[in-house]
């Protein structure tokens, strides 16, 4: 008689198993079973339908029941919880949710393949309605309805992992505000702070508000919106909630059982993925692997190791005898503009079990571009190296930049599968022409500063060592050119530009340690060998240079969130970093000529070094526009403007480049621009629903943008109505606000006149003259001044007392409190109450 496998779980190592078992076989009875309706969906890809990137909900259903019956002859029974397992009878107890039957299923091989599920913990209000987390279709489907049809504004996502950080990347494509909570002080734990905070300071460029090593206390919801207070007190209020706070595997099933699991509810398996049991195999997130790098036990839950482990199981079932030797964690995000990667043993993880660095470990970290930088497009990625320093045994990587990162990381991702060290990087051949690669590639490069280190031809310092530097005994030398000062340096650093440190080396105390930084670290280590040759004895170059340190110390990191040890901070004020849109001041106007420049495939000081050119043979006025692809190139030029007087107009990233469009800066420059910073903006507060005052605001309004005035119109009590929808909207009600909502009118159609209303004879009246006189109509006039620009904001408090919930609302309007209109007020000439 054939063998029968009955398989738990149909997605990743669940599917993977079937699949390969028929090629192997066919003749064995495979049954799968699912509890969910569907099987082989594309997990992965979930953030990414909700952002709609993918378009299509069809192309996250990689199989179904149907096609896998056909092609590979797989009973599938979707709907179907395995309940219990009777290892002695080989039997297990199901229940067909479509049906309500249970029933008994025999088999001669069972596979576990359950997953994981996301942690819910008890915090109060957690099961709030617009409380949301991401795992399967259903979730999925919850989700991207409610952001199609309610349009949340703002939104929470709670945990900074991978599904957080996509989540956060989707929502703020469909145009939400979007705010991280992360209990820890940085997001992404695979990776070493240092490399983290690069994430963070991408997002918030992108205007993601981060609070980091803060937990959620509570959810408070109420009309929609729930308020989070944090562990630190502060309140956050947000139309929706990811929670994304980490997952536990679904092992409930494989204990009650009687199989072996660890303390965190990892079934625990053999080399060949076996449990304690010789007839059940487990495979995937619900199981505890060996750490390829480390040998300890661990859990990672990624779908290509469950995928592996289906087919090494499936072959083991066939007769096979094949081992799985461990996850080495290698994985990779998309988090903005940004790439994140990492494989292998992080820094973080060697401290825990108890390294230290120097001797047990040591870590290179360099920033190369791309691809060769005379190329287009060459930009530049961090690239951290984790080795032993005697035997030179390469431990782990991360890498975080824009282009070439995934393959970068695979190369050492590979390298490490194979136990390289870091003379093996060094020597490795890789494909290289212009637009893919450098002759020397990013992945040598990092190993030969790996090497240099093992070699003694310099000594390393870190970032973090930095801030308690003793500076009686060690002299901190900057050998930047003075220009790149100018966009920061670290505090108590003596600057000797390399190019003059052979004549100016007697300046420096050769009895003293000295530290050389420059920007990414290979003036330094020029700078270190030179001195070195030269009789000083105690050199150490800093990793990573200016660009490490001031990702960690000089970034848009703020003390508010309790995220920055700014323990030694670079000269330049905090104030200077604040900036995060794309246009600085769209008030100003180019004045003068264009000159367009091309700093691409030029790193810092560069592209700073072109704008410096330029500038100099430019008049007053004329405006320069620079393309560089350097990521430090959009913060520097910022400072570098303010520092020098010139004015920056605009700066940002579009496609793959940074740009920055600077005026020439003069008085008279300066003084145009503070002619057009004095306030001319409008605002008004409208309170009344009277159509005659309601159409006299409009006009107003109407009148105001079209003179180019910014106008600001806050809606509060009775005013209210005046933006509300025509159509009833089923809008989550207390008793209170239904009565009130029965009694006000609804939208600008319902609207009386303040005099001779006279039982409603009077708007038609007004409706028809308007007509007949070619007046805009008070719905055409609201729908004008919504295109035109007019900010219309509905006053959060009187919508609370009147019962009025955002979705009754027109399209287009925001929700704000008193301190956004008195903010508003502040910035106009005209301030009008209706
Ligand atoms: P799953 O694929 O989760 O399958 C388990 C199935 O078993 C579930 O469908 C469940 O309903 C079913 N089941 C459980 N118990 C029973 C029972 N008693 N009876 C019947 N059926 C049962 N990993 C990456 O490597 N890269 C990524 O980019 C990535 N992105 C992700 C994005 C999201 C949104 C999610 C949710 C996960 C992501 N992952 C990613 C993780 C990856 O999907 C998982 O590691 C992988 O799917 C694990 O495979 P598995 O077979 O163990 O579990």
């Amino acid at each position: 008689m054939s063998k029968k496998v009955v398989i738990v779980g149909g997605v990743a190592g669940g599917a993977s198993t079937a699949a390969r078992l028929r090629r192997n076989d066919e003749t064995v009875q495979i049954v799968m079973f699912e509890k969910g309706e569907y099987i082989s969906f594309a997990n992965c890809g979930l953030p990414y339908y909700i952002g709609e990137t993918i378009q299509n909900r069809a192309d996250l259903l990689v199989q179904t029941p149907e096609a896998m019956k056909a092609r590979f002859n797989i009973d599938v029974r979707v709907k179907s919880e395995v309940l219990s397992i009777n290892k002695e009878a080989k039997t297990i107890q199901v229940i067909d949710h479509a049906t309500g039957q249970k029933y008994d299923e025999t088999y001669d091989v069972l596979v576990l393949s359950p997953g994981s599920v996301p942690l819910k913990p008890p915090i109060p209000g957690i099961d709030s309605p617009n409380i949301f987390s991401l795992w399967n279709i259903p979730d999925t489907d919850a989700i991207k309805g409610y952001v199609d049809n309610l349009k949340p504004r703002r939104a929470a996502v709670i945990g900074g992992g991978f599904i957080g950080l996509e989540m956060a990347e989707n929502l703020y494509e469909r145009g939400i505000d979007v705010t991280l909570v992360e209990m820890a002080d940085q997001v992404m734990a695979p990776i070493d702070y240092e490399m983290a905070t690069q994430v963070h300071n991408h997002m918030r460029q992108k205007g993601v508000q981060l609070y980091l090593k803060d937990g959620v206390k509570s959810f408070d919801y109420g009309h929609g919106v729930t308020t989070i207070e944090l562990q630190s007190g502060k309140k956050i209020e947000v139309d929706m909630v990811i929670l994304s706070i980490g997952i536990r595997p679904q092992s409930e099933l494989a204990k009650a059982g009687g199989l072996n699991v660890n303390e965190r509810g990892g079934i625990v398996v053999d080399e060949y993925l076996k449990t304690s049991d010789p007839n059940i195999y487990a495979i995937g997130d619900a199981i505890e692997v060996v750490d390829f790098m480390g040998g300890f036990k661990t859990m990672i839950p990624l779908a290509a190791p469950a995928n592996k482990q289906g087919r090494i199981c499936a072959n083991n079932i066939c007769g096979d005898q094949e081992t799985y030797d461990g996850t080495q964690g290698t994985s990779i995000a998309k988090v903005f503009d940004l790439t994140v990667a990492s494989t292998g043993l992080s820094e973080k993880t060697l401290k825990r079990l108890g390294k230290a660095m120097g001797t047990d470990y040591q870590v290179s970290i360099i920033h190369a571009k791309s691809h060769a930088g005379y190329y287009p497009g060459a930009i530049p990625m961090a690239i951290k190296l984790i080795f032993e320093p005697v035997t030179g045994k390469v431990l782990g990587s991360q890498i975080v930049g824009y282009d070439g990162v995934d393959k970068r990381i695979d190369v050492i991702a590979t390298a490490l599968r194979f136990g390289a060290t870091v003379k093996n990087l060094m020597d490795l051949e890789l494909a290289y022409a212009p637009p893919y690669s450098s002759a020397k590639d990013p992945v040598n490069m990092v190993a030969f500063t790996a090497e240099n280190i093992m070699k003694g031809k310099t000594g390393v310092a870190h970032y973090f060592e930095v801030p308690t530097i003793d500076k009686t005994k060690t002299i901190l030398v900057d050998v930047r050119d003075a220009i790149e000062r100018e966009m920061g340096f670290i505090e108590g650093s003596v600057n000797i530009p390399l190019n003059d440190l052979r004549v100016r080396m007697g300046e420096l105390d050769p009895t003293k340690e000295i530290i050389l930084y420059c920007a990414i670290g290979l003036r330094g280590y020029i700078g270190a060998r030179m001195l070195k040759q030269h009789g000083y004895g105690n050199v150490r170059n800093l990793s990573g240079g200016y660009t490490t340190y001031s990702h960690v110390f000089c970034g848009s990191e703020n003390e508010e969130d309790g995220s920055n040890d700014k323990g030694s901070c670079c000269q330049i004020p905090a104030e200077n970093f604040e900036d995060s849109g794309d246009v600085v001041d769209r008030s100003l106007k180019a004045t003068g000529n264009v000159v367009k420049v091309n700093a691409c495939g030029l790193q810092c000081p560069g592209p700073i070094m072109q704008v410096h050119k330029a500038l100099e043979v430019m008049e007053n006025g004329d405006v320069l526009e620079i393309t560089a692809t350097d990521p430090g190139f959009a913060t520097d030029i910022k400072m570098w403007c303010k520092k020098t007087g010139h004015t920056l107009l605009a700066s940002g990233k579009a496609d793959k480049n940074f740009y920055a469009n600077i005026m020439k800066g003069t008085v008279e420059q300066k003084l145009q621009q503070t002619i057009h910073s004095i306030p001319n903006n409008k605002t008004m507060v409208v309170f009344s629903d009277d159509l005659d005052k309601a159409i006299a605001s409009l006009i107003i309004a109407n009148g105001a943008v079209s003179m180019g005035r910014k106008v600001t119109m806050f809606y509060t009590f009775w005013g209210l109505n005046i933006i509300k929808k025509h159509e009833k909207v089923n809008a989550p009600k207390d008793l209170m606000a239904k009565m009130f909502s029965m009694m006000l009118p609804r939208g600008t159609k319902k609207l009386k006149l303040s005099q001779m209303n006279m039982m409603g004879m009077g708007p038609l009246m007004i409706r028809k003259l308007m007509r007949d006189k070619n007046v805009d109509s008070l719905e055409t006039l609201l729908d004008m001044a919504l295109k035109n620009g007019v900010n219309m904001i509905a006053c959060n408090m009187s919508m609370d007392l009147m019962g009025v919930h955002e979705s009754e609302l027109i399209e287009g309007v925001s929700m704000g409190g008193v301190a956004t209109y008195l903010g508003e007020a502040e910035d106009a000439d005209v301030n009008l109450f209706i």
